[in-house]
């Protein structure tokens, strides 16, 4: 974790500055398809955490997948409605529980999604993100999302975004470490080939961390103007997935399943060459089947990826060296617009990704 200490200057918010309003506007899920903007409580912060004022959040599958009711949290009892998502933003700092956190009030933030107990053998080994004890912001109940004005964010798991990211790649710190991870898992070097599967946010970004690690990346999705969009990226070679067939079987050093389709662990495994990598991220609703045989017989790694958090910091240094995730930014909207973008979860740019400005 990042810390910085604070210049002197008049216009610096001072500790404990609490937003003038005590009440605000914040994006609920009352039920399956029942999403409402409701005016709530400013929450404050308590010792440990931090309030934000939320500059900008984004919303993803599993945002969409909370709205309909259909995650699969809902089934083993770890959500309930009503709740408040959102667990990709960006903010600054407005209040602090402490005076010593007061260092923080100021500071443009992002933060984890993964908040462990801290304690557990998981949590000291650095792995929170799969701490069986852990609240996920906007997603399990026992922590509130950001899709809203301000949010709290416990201190331990803010990081300090500096001035040289700009608000729209600091939103895109949460679904860029899941990408940078799955292309760690997928071991993509210099000259090493790497196919992705899927042309959403997740996909995209993969192709932007694997050309910086200089794989020569291929990527096969369902929307020409994503596939477009991946080319400007620097993928070599893209294609849609109608023509998938193209593809040369047991050829690519690692491929990267970034779908929601149960059939692409399989394709992944079939294109993979012996001795390859198979990172797999994307979730199906319905379970994917693969034989393992064929893990076994082509000596086949395959890794799942559930989480960004091992990897929040080094994605906030390699935007801040220049590494630029905004050309998947399709569009920015409104707070009161995202109940229906939740219902289709589709952007009016090219560009996959949706932000939400919670001050429009
Ligand atoms: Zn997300
Ligand atoms: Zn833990």
């Amino acid at each position: 974790m990042l810390r910085v200490s604070m210049s002197d200057t008049d216009d610096s918010p001072t500790p404990n500055s609490r937003p003038a309003n005590e009440t605000m506007r914040a994006l609920v899920l009352h039920g399956p398809r029942d999403a409402r903007v409701d005016r709530v409580a400013v929450p404050q912060p308590a010792l440990g955490e931090l309030l934000v004022r939320i500059e900008l959040a984004g919303i993803c599958g599993t945002d969409g997948e909370l709205a309909a009711g259909t995650m699969a949290y809902f089934a083993r009892g770890l959500t309930h409605f009503p709740l408040r998502p959102g667990h990709e933003w960006t903010g600054t700092v407005v209040a602090a529980g402490s005076a010593s956190e007061g260092l923080w009030v100021g500071c443009r933030v992002v933060g984890d999604t993964m908040l462990g107990c801290g304690t557990c053998p998981a949590c000291r080994g650095g792995r929170h993100h799969v701490c069986r004890q852990r609240r996920e912001v906007g997603i399990t109940d026992g922590w509130l999302g950001a899709l809203s004005e301000y949010a709290v964010v416990p201190t331990r798991f803010a990081h300090y975004v500096p001035d040289s990211v700009a608000a729209e790649a600091a939103v895109l710190v949460e679904p860029g470490a899941n990408a940078l991870r799955a292309v760690r898992a997928a071991e993509s070097r210099p000259g090493s080939t790497l196919l992705i599967l899927g042309d959403g946010t997740i996909g995209l970004l993969a192709a932007l961390f694997a050309v910086d690690a200089g794989a020569e990346v291929t990527v096969c999705g369902l929307r020409p103007d994503r596939l477009a969009l991946a080319g400007r990226i620097g993928a070599r070679h893209t294609l849609t997935t109608d023509t998938a067939s193209q593809l040369p079987r047991s050829s690519y050093d690692a491929v990267l399943d970034a779908t929601d389709d149960s059939a692409s662990p399989a394709s992944a495994l079939d294109l993979v060459r012996p001795g390859g990598r198979v990172a797999l991220i994307g979730l199906a609703e319905r379970s994917s089947t693969i034989d393992t045989r064929d893990l076994v017989l082509s000596d086949v790694a395959a890794v799942g990826i559930l989480s960004g958090s091992p990897a929040l910091a080094d994605t906030l240094r390699a935007y801040a060296s220049g590494l630029d995730p905004t050309p998947v930014v399709g569009d920015i909207i409104a707070l009161t617009d995202v109940p229906v973008r939740l219902a289709g979860l589709t952007s009016s740019g090219p560009g996959p990704k949706t932000l939400v400005d919670p001050w429009r």
